[in-house]
């Protein structure tokens, strides 16, 4: 079985300055450090680290020949990112001496998919695989509707939270990731809580709180709790738990076993500092005493 995650793939740049730069004011950072990272890369990338069969469809420009190397390097099947002559989506990461961040996204190559592409990669795909989408590239719902026709089980991270997309592409989904605020911000657009949408699965993830389980068969809800761990930094720990989760489904786990998994790769995550480039593999995850 395979994941086909239509996905992002950004270069974060992070910029350690004295200050919040003022309009107008030209300010020298006094370090710089360059990253893997966008949230279908961090995804592929964790799927790939729990041991699954990860196949990116994505795109990068001229100057992101070294985030595919990345990729492959983590395990993450390649073949279907086009390279082309947009820039490749970044992140530019502005962070003061308190921890505040500001952050210029160029979203780039990762919104000028074509449908062609996805599906030329998809005509690989075999029904039981699963699809995975999330906000950060173009082509949502026609992805999830081409996925659904395949017979995919079509998988959609709601982040960056985007009312038109999720209404797009809630038609076609099979299993939905929400975090909190997302949760939220569904329930105003649609006026629907997450256990009357009409989603087979539905996974609201609550940071520290752990995370939530809808059955949207059998109405049942289940909780899973969050390890006890000190965060340092909490970037990439929904991204990481949602590839765990889909990694751990495609072998054949059950839903509250596959979250249980991921919950301990998002708390092992949250005691890293950056993104693709520290999410821990499978043995880790397995090894780690809390
Ligand atoms: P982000 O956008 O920062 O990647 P998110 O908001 O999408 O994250 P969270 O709900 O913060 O996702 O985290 C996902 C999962 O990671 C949680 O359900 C939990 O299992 C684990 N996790 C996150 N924060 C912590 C924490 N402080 N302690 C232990 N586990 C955590």
């Amino acid at each position: 079985m395979a994941i086909w995650n239509l996905g992002s793939i950004n270069i974060d740049m992070v910029y350690a300055l004295p200050h919040m730069p003022q309009p107008g004011e030209t300010l020298a950072a006094t370090s710089f450090e360059q990253g893997l990272g966008g949230k279908g890369a961090n995804m592929s990338v964790a799927a790939a680290r729990a041991g699954a069969h990860a196949c990116h469809i994505g795109a990068i420009g001229p100057e992101g020949k070294w985030c595919v190397d990345r990729l492959t390097e983590y395990g993450v099947d390649t073949r279907h990112i086009a390279q082309i002559d947009t820039a490749t989506g970044h992140a530019i990461i502005a962070v003061d001496p308190a921890g505040e961040n500001q952050i210029i996204l160029y979203p780039g190559a990762n919104r000028v998919l074509s449908e062609d592409q996805i599906g030329q990669a998809l005509s690989a795909a075999n029904a039981g695989d699963i699809l995975l989408i999330q906000n950060e590239t173009n082509m949502q719902a026609e992805a999830a509707e081409m996925g659904r026709k395949l017979g995919l089980r079509v998988a959609y991270a709601a982040a960056p939270f985007d009312a038109d997309a999720v209404q797009a592409v809630l038609p076609f989904m099979d299993l939905l990731f929400l975090n909190e605020v997302e949760a939220a911000q569904l329930e105003e657009a649609t006026g629907k809580a997450p256990h009357d949408l009409d989603v087979q699965d539905v996974i609201v993830t609550l940071g520290a709180k752990g995370a939530r389980h809808f059955d949207g068969r059998s109405g049942d809800v289940t909780d899973i709790p969050a390890l006890k761990v000190t965060p340092v930094d909490t970037t990439g720990a929904g991204d990481t738990f949602t590839g765990y989760v889909l990694a751990a489904l495609d072998r054949g786990l059950p839903m509250a076993q596959a979250m249980a998994q991921a919950s301990r790769a998002g708390a092992l995550m949250v005691t890293r500092h950056g993104a693709a480039d520290v999410i821990p593999d499978l043995k880790e995850v397995q090894n780690a005493k809390f």
